[in-house]
């Protein structure tokens, strides 16, 4: 049977108690499917940090790079600074592996409430750039006789602005055929008309694609005032993590909001992970949402070359999602994390013969 390595790290909080279900629901889809999925358990996290030192082995980078795909919980917890998790874990994946698009889905999903009052169809995909721009550790603190001061370098490259601008760009002749581009050229000087000009450079070679530049304060309003009409938004990597919140809100929870790390060129692995945290104030108590890792794991059978079989999780979700004694507390409901787990599975469609 046609096997994928999949390289499984739960990571903290609720990330231990979504990844499992996660893992319940794509192993069922798969033996469905004629595929199978092995997962390699790796313990990596601010626990793993607390008694080695470290978020992840020194060769931790290489046991990943054999995997064809990695599934992420979350990493966090109280007591162990964001700057050491992230930089520790997360960001070196995606820059060693070029991760260099975040793809995060977003839409109203069948029977959840939009916090907005009169939200039609939202469905809109941001592309974040992942490996560069403003998360950058180029920079410093000083002490100067006019008293402290830190300073923050942004990197914007030419190679990597355009890259995902094209995938971006190529999105959106799939989609809609509507793009935005989230700027600020009229407060921040050097690298965003930067970034404009490459957009429109890589936008000349997309003739079929309707797109505008938008102000990063104005886009964020439009989320809220005129979500229906978004289809691809592209942003640098502060900007699309700022987008991809206030998305996730519009739709109903962050419990529901996957995200995709991809390197388009297959060269690494990509990795698949939800966009929330690992949510200490609700961790253990098994109340958290699986939807938005059980969403990644459709997204990576998609990447993995299953899209029969990630339809059918996402089938899945909406039929779950459709039910309000299945939502649980974030959705407004009273559902636990096995609840949705079991009806999830359940929900997958009967099994279709298998070709011989
Ligand atoms: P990070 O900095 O990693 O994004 P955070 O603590 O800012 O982490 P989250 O961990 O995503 O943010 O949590 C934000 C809020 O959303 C919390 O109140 C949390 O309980 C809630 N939340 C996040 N994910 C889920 C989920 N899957 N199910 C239910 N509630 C969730």
């Amino acid at each position: 049977m046609n096997a994928h390595r999949i390289a499984a790290i739960p990571g903290d909080g609720i990330g231990r108690e979504v990844l499992p279900v996660a893992q319940r629901v794509l192993d069922a889809v798969a033996s469905r499917h004629g595929f199978e999925l092995s997962w390699n358990e790796l313990p990596w996290s601010c626990s793993w940090y607390a008694a080695h030192g470290a978020m992840m082995p020194p060769d931790g980078l290489d046991r990943l790079r054999d995997a064809d795909a990695i599934f992420l919980g979350a990493i966090g917890q109280p007591g162990v600074p964001d700057h050491i998790s992230q930089w520790g874990l997360l960001i070196p994946i995606r820059r060693a592996f070029d991760q260099y698009v975040n793809l995060r889905p977003v839409r109203l999903l069948p029977g959840l409430e939009s916090p907005l009052r009169d939200c039609g169809r939202f469905d809109v995909a941001i592309v974040r750039e992942n490996t560069e721009g403003e998360y950058s550790d180029v920079g410093g603190r000083f002490a100067t006789p006019a008293g402290d001061v830190a300073v923050q370098e942004s990197i914007f490259t030419r190679r990597g602005c355009e890259r995902v601008l094209r995938f971006a760009f190529d999105l959106a002749c799939d989609r809609g055929g509507r793009l935005i581009s989230a700027t600020k050229s009229n407060g921040i000087m050097h690298t965003m008309p930067f970034w404009d000009e490459v957009t429109a450079e890589v936008a000349a070679g997309h003739p079929g694609v309707d797109w505008r530049r938008m102000h990063i304060d104005a886009l964020a309003a439009r989320f809220i005032t005129h979500p229906e009409d978004l289809d691809v938004v592209v942003g640098s990597s502060l900007f699309g993590d700022i987008l991809s919140d206030v998305a996730a809100a519009v739709s109903g929870s962050l419990g529901v909001a996957p995200s995709a790390n991809l390197d388009p060129t297959g060269d690494h692995p990509s990795m698949f992970e939800p966009v929330h945290g690992s949510a200490p104030d609700i961790a253990g108590r098994g109340v958290a949402n699986p939807i938005a890792q059980v969403w990644c794991g459709a997204l990576m059978l998609e990447h993995l070359g299953h899209p029969e079989a990630a339809a059918d999780v996402l089938a899945a979700i909406e039929a779950v999602t459709a039910e309000p004694a299945l939502r649980t507390r974030d959705l407004g409901g009273r559902a636990t994390t096995e609840d949705v787990a079991a009806a999830l599975t359940a929900a997958l469609p009967p099994t279709s013969p298998l070709p011989h």
